[in-house]
């Protein structure tokens, strides 16, 4: 998953723009011969069809792994390690390690997932697995998640490398091989596979990133250092049935329907983190005495305001961000026209702060519902509370500072906390910070295709984030 400041509340004009936006056209800064290269790892990685089912990460792994060796990595740093994905898939995670002489400061981590969701020839208007670039574009599956974050930080240490560039510290490159699926690689990444990937905090490429409108008007760079927990649970009611000519009061379906309309009516506590504080504040700046503004003033000063949340997550961008929310899902029960229903279901999906955990929502939800309904957690998925990681001070400017020398003044970077989680959480919940980031950008809503058709990245944008790792790399592991 990848996200973006959601920021899409500027006015823009919702007409469809015919030319290509003056932003997409303009040239990069990275000279021509690394364009080239650029393209073709680019190019090879998107060809390469990582889903799930495919076994295709190792091709993509050895492909990378040769790369760095080739540009003078020692072979013993670099690692492929197989692991079992979704439903027994056979996949691996790339792991290379470029060694400081003397390190001042513990590794930095660099993160990046390989795998990509599916993509249908029938359902595109060309082949999803097929590269092209059109239009200022590159188009094909895992264009913008995540292989240009991937090829980012491929090319900016090969770029270093060649330069004669040496790193401070150590730099750890952390491939997974199935982020979409089930996070397995990041969690034995982050557990296991310890000694290999332990750092200071990581750079995840899969949860920051910027947006623009078409105009050229700047959203603003994400700053990713917290991530909702996501659990589903299941109310269910259970019956003695019997024949629908005789109904009784006592009925699964009406049970579970009253059990529903609690859970609509109930507000979890909305709260305040460091990662929303921050965010809100940029927000409120910019929304001013609109109603919005307001509301974002009053619960600023007062994070226990449940009107002034209520009012936020009314506002349909800011959904999720000031409290915990479940809601229904799915639904099932009965098992004939003619039968009272012997069992009636109810799938809800919550996102949760994080630093809460999903046993305690499990409570709070019995408490919601009352005796006669079960509340269970789905087990099919067991979700874990995942701490904020600290703002620093040193991530912030560097990212900022290479988000203004990229892409000009006045486009700020804000903190960010995702409604969904990444490959991060696992090393979250392991202790250590992460921080979602890229010089990548799209262009607010047309190039929003993250898992949908016709992925597609700006050119330019693939190749300012060459740079755009090269001058992070630069700040944070060059002194
Ligand atoms: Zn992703």
């Amino acid at each position: 998953m990848r996200s973006l400041l959601a920021l899409s509340f500027l006015a823009f004009s919702a007409s469809a723009f015919a030319q290509v936006p003056a932003i997409v056209s303009q040239p990069s800064k990275l000279d021509p011969a690394w364009q080239a290269k650029t393209r073709a790892l680019y190019e090879t990685a998107v060809e390469i069809p990582t889903v799930s089912g495919r076994n295709q990460m190792p091709k993509l792994a050895e492909y990378l792994a040769g790369e760095l060796k080739a540009a003078g990595f020692a072979a013993d740093d670099i690692k492929i390690m197989p692991y079992e994905g979704e439903a027994g898939d056979k996949t691996v995670a790339l792991i290379a390690r470029w060694r400081a002489e003397k390190p001042t400061a513990k590794p930095i981590l660099l993160m990046a997932h390989m795998d990509v969701v599916e993509a249908k020839r029938e359902d595109w208007k060309f082949d999803p697995f097929e590269f092209r670039e059109e239009g200022g574009y590159f188009y094909g599956r895992g264009t913008y998640d995540n292989k240009a974050g991937m090829t980012g930080i491929m090319m900016s240490v090969l770029k270093l490398k060649q330069a004669g560039w040496r790193p401070k510290r150590d730099l750890i490159l952390f491939f997974s091989g199935d982020e979409e699926t089930k996070g397995n690689g990041a969690s034995l990444g982050a557990t296991e596979w310890r000694q290999l990937t332990d750092a200071e905090y990581a750079l995840n490429s899969d949860g920051g990133g910027g947006g623009f409108l078409a105009n050229g008007t700047s959203l603003g760079f994400a700053l990713q250092t917290a991530e909702k927990t996501f659990q589903s649970y299941h109310f269910t009611v259970r019956n003695k049935g019997g024949h629908s000519s005789r109904p009784r009061p006592d009925n699964a379906i009406y049970e579970l329907a009253t059990a529903l309309k609690k859970l609509e009516a109930h507000r979890f506590e909305p709260s305040l983190n460091e990662t929303t504080r921050g965010y809100f504040k940029l927000r409120a700046m910019q929304e001013g005495d609109s109603a919005l503004g307001k509301a974002m003033r009053a619960w600023l000063a007062n994070e226990q305001d449940g009107a002034a949340a209520d009012a936020i997550e009314a506002s349909e961008l800011e959904t999720g961000f000031t409290r915990t929310r479940c809601v229904a899902t799915e639904l099932t029960g009965g098992h004939a026209d003619n039968a009272l229903p012997q069992m009636a279901d109810a799938t809800v999906n919550c996102r949760i702060l994080p630093g809460v955990s999903p046993d305690a929502v499990l409570a709070e939800l019995k408490g919601v519902v009352g005796a006669g309904v079960e509340v269970t957690k789905d087990g099919t998925y067991s979700g874990r509370a995942t701490p904020v990681s600290p703002l620093r001070a040193d991530v912030a400017k560097a990212y900022q500072d290479a988000v203004t020398a990229l892409n000009g003044k006045n486009v700020p970077v804000a903190p960010y906390m995702s409604a969904g989680a990444t490959d991060g959480s696992f090393f979250r919940e392991a202790g250590m910070p992460v921080y979602g980031l890229d010089g990548s950008w799209v262009i607010i809503p047309e190039d929003e295709r993250a898992h949908g058709l016709d992925e597609r990245m700006a050119v330019r944008a693939v190749y300012d984030n060459v740079l755009f790792w090269e001058m992070m790399l630069k700040a944070l592991a060059g002194r």
